[in-house]
This record gives C-alpha cells, structure tokens and sequence, in this order.
C-alpha cells in the first residue's frame, strides 16, 4: 500500500507554520477558521501551546469558526495530543495553534478531524482552494456560533494515559521531566506523579519565551536536565518539543537517546507482547526493521510525516490488518490502541512501564540495541527535482525504492535523498551497519550531487 504525498501551497507536512506578523497574521488564521467552518459543521474543539502569539491567533481561528456558524470549545493551553484526544469522536474537528519544535517567533495552525486525526491531503487541499478563492459561507447575525470554555477537558486525556498501564507501575522510580515551557507543564509530570513516579521538572513553568531552552529537544538543549538527571539519580530524564507530541530521553548516565533507539526500544517491548504490523517512514534506521522482525513482527515503510504514518495505520486496521505500533525516527510515537497521532505524554508513560517491567537500567537496554550508524547532511540548491532525477539513473542499478526521494539500499546500508517542499535544500540521510561504510557512501552521494549541481544544472 502506497501513501501518496501531494504539493501543498500553504499547508506543510504539519499544517500551516510560519513567522508571526510576516508569514503568519491574525487575518490569515480568521480565514483559515471561515474556510475550516465552511467545509465542517457543528461543534469544533480549539486549542493553543505556550506561544505569546497562542492567544491572538487562537482568537483568531475562534473568530472565523464562529462567523460561519460552528460552535467552539476552547480548551485552552495542552499539548496537540491531549487535543486530538479530546476530539477524537466527541467534536466534529479541531484546531490547534501551535508551531511544534519551531522557535518563539514562529507559530501555526494544525486543522484536525473528527476521528482525532490530522487533516489528510485531500481534505487540505480543498481547504486551502476555499481559502485562495475566499469562498467562505459566513452567517448572518442569527446563525453564528457559540463559544464555551473547556480547560477541564484535558484531565480526559492524563487518565486515559494512566489508566494504560498497572497501578502505580512507576513507584520508587525517580523522573526528571523537562517539558521546555511548554504545554507539558500540566500533563507529564502529573502523568507520571500519578503512576506513581518521583517527579522532578526543569523548564516545569508554562512561558511561550522559552527561556530555558528552544522548543526543539536537542540534544546540546537538554544539558541542564542530563545533569539533573546524574545528580539526583533519576531512572531516566524525558524532555518534549513544542507541543508535546515528541518526547525524547536521557538515560541514567546522562546520555542523550537518539531517536532511533528510543523508537526501536519501544518498539521490541511492543512486538514482544503483541504480534502484528509496525509503521514508519522511510527514514527511520534499520535497527528498528531488524528489532521487530526479530520478534516476528513486520514493517510497513510510508512517506516521511506522521501524517502519512497514522493514516498508513488506520487503513492496515481498516484492511483488517493487525496494527501494534507507528511513529518516526525523531520521537514521535504513535499508540494505536491510545490514538493514531503522536503522543509525548504517552511516550514518557511508556518508558516508565518498560523500564518497570525490564527491572534493567535504560543504558542497559540501549545498549542491547543494534548498532547503526547515521549521518545526517543538506544542500542548498533550488534544483532538487532535478538533482533526484540525475541520481535515479546514475543509481539506476541499484536496489532503490521511491516511496518519498530516492532511498538507494547497498549492503546492509541504505541513503535516502529527498528535496524539501518547502525550502531549496536536499536532504541526504545514510543509514549503514558500520561507520567507514556510511562514511564512504556518504562522500560519494554527496560528490555525485555536487556534480550534477555543477555540470548539468546551472
Ligand atoms: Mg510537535
């Protein structure tokens, strides 16, 4: 089965982003809620992460929703997942203001179904026609809607992550949560208090300046909390992105875990218990392939998005195919039988099971783990459809596979190569068994694309 992407001309991979007050105004956001209220009618659920910005443009979106007769339920601050679980058939969609992982300054929009998914492309590309022809129905004075305040509704969505797992499953296990300012503040460390972790929290204050630390959980930005997590003994430290869909870790040494392994470590633990599909996309490392085979499970590859992924997932179900796990080589991890949207919340959740149940260190498990060997690099060039054409057939006879770029498999290596939608660059990604083999396939990727940049593209 093949997801297909399509081009979009506002909305990204996860929705609408940009600089607000440049790219991004309050009156764009009042037609993007006018074009939303257009297509979906009924009662639509709004939502915002920490941004300073959160709170004009959530008025914004409310605004343009209303004027075309929906009602709307502002549920105030949360992380995107405990949004999209509010939805998830109780409104008749949602929309969440939030920019993610992108800095301060930034911030969007993510138009969400009533089934608590993202919007696919189809349904986005007709949204963003109504917006570029401004066919909009807005209502007359008898006919708009009505808001009510909801900020309660997110205690749903902390106990449905704790009733998951065993009573108390996380006692005498110390956490160091960091939750970056964001909307993590009020769901993760009560998540885990009430499973009955030790909790500590750093950057634990809701502040859309992030003075703490940027949005996105680097590794170089989680230093304050690697060392807290070494000085106070902590089982593991987890630290969020900007809407708290991500979680990424820190182990017990103060290690970063990269994403890989935190996905393939979560991932045998669910292929051990459950037996049945795994999505990913293309660009998630081997070792995650290698750790569910070898519990008898398969894998399912998509196009790179969590979109992609989660519709990928609720179509396999659909086909009757049995679905255990999803998600993305950058913390994004998607629990089928909690919600088919990444969830942060649940993510850090699990990794106190694991570790209960395991009754090992996290670097232990870690190190359990196949080793791969990823290397990450770009290029700026505006030729990068162009350039993926000339590698399609100087590669032409390798193994490939072109579910999203070109992913060029040799050995036991592979490298993906994509040009970005939104920016002049080409991403290359090589994924190999041991180091000087990624090292060297990596040098000659990037001497072909400099040829081809050179010689055939001026
Ligand atoms: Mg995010």
């Amino acid at each position: 089965m093949q997801t297909t992407k399509f081009q979009k001309r506002l909305f990204g991979t996860n929705g609408v982003r940009g600089i607000v007050g440049k790219d991004l105004t309050p009156e764009l956001v009042v037609t993007i809620g006018e074009a939303f209220g257009t297509m979906r009618k009924g009662c639509i659920a709004v939502g915002r992460d920490t941004r300073t910005s959160g709170e004009t443009l959530a008025k914004a979106i409310k605004s343009g929703l209303l004027a075309t007769g929906c009602d709307v339920v502002d549920c105030g601050i949360l992380p995107t997942p405990a949004l999209q679980y509010i939805i998830k058939g109780q409104f008749d969609g949602g929309a969440m203001i939030t920019a993610s992982h992108n800095p301060p300054e930034y911030n969007g929009v993510k138009i969400i179904e009533a089934d608590g998914t993202e919007m696919g492309d189809e349904e986005t590309l007709k949204l963003e026609q109504l917006i570029f022809d401004l066919s909009l129905s807005t209502k007359p004075w008898e006919h708009v809607g009505h808001e009510v305040n909801a900020p309660h509704l997110i205690r749903k969505y902390i106990k449905s992550i704790i009733n998951h797992f065993p009573h108390k499953i996380g006692s005498g296990m110390t956490v160091v949560v960091d939750p970056g300012s964001g909307p993590a503040c009020i769901t993760t460390p009560q998540i885990l208090t009430e499973m009955g972790c030790r909790v500590l929290t750093i950057n634990g204050i809701m502040d859309g300046t992030f003075p703490g630390r940027l949005p996105e959980p680097s590794s170089e930005g989680l230093r304050e909390l690697a060392e807290l997590v070494v000085s106070r003994g902590a089982a593991f430290g987890v630290a969020h992105d900007g809407d708290a869909d991500r979680a990424v870790f820190i182990d017990e040494n103060g290690r970063f875990v990269e994403e890989n392994q935190e996905f393939a470590l979560v991932a045998q633990h669910i292929c051990h218990q459950k037996k049945g599909a795994i999505v990913t996309p293309v660009s998630t490392s081997q070792m995650v392939e290698r750790v569910v085979k070898n519990e008898g499970c398969t894998i399912t590859y998509t196009p790179v998005g969590s979109i992609y992924v989660a519709r990928t997932m609720r179509s396999l179900i659909e086909n009757g195919k049995e679905v255990v796990f999803g998600g993305e080589g950058n913390g994004g991890l998607i629990f089928p039988d909690h919600q088919f949207c990444r969830d942060g919340g649940m993510t850090a959740a699990m990794m106190v099971f694991i570790l209960a149940s395991n009754g090992q260190q996290l670097s232990a498990l870690i190190n359990k783990l196949p080793e791969r060997f990823l290397i990450k690099d770009k290029i700026s060039t505006p030729h990068g459809t162009k350039v993926l054409e000339f590698l399609k057939k100087a590669y032409s006879q390798d193994k490939m596979d072109e579910t999203d770029g070109i992913k060029i498999f040799r050995g036991n290596s592979w490298a993906l190569v994509r040009a970005s939608g939104t920016e002049p660059i080409i991403r290359i990604l090589v994924d190999a068994e041991c180091h000087e083999e990624g090292q060297v396939f990596h040098k000659e990727l990037m001497d072909h694309i400099s040829a081809i940049t050179k010689k055939y593209i001026t």
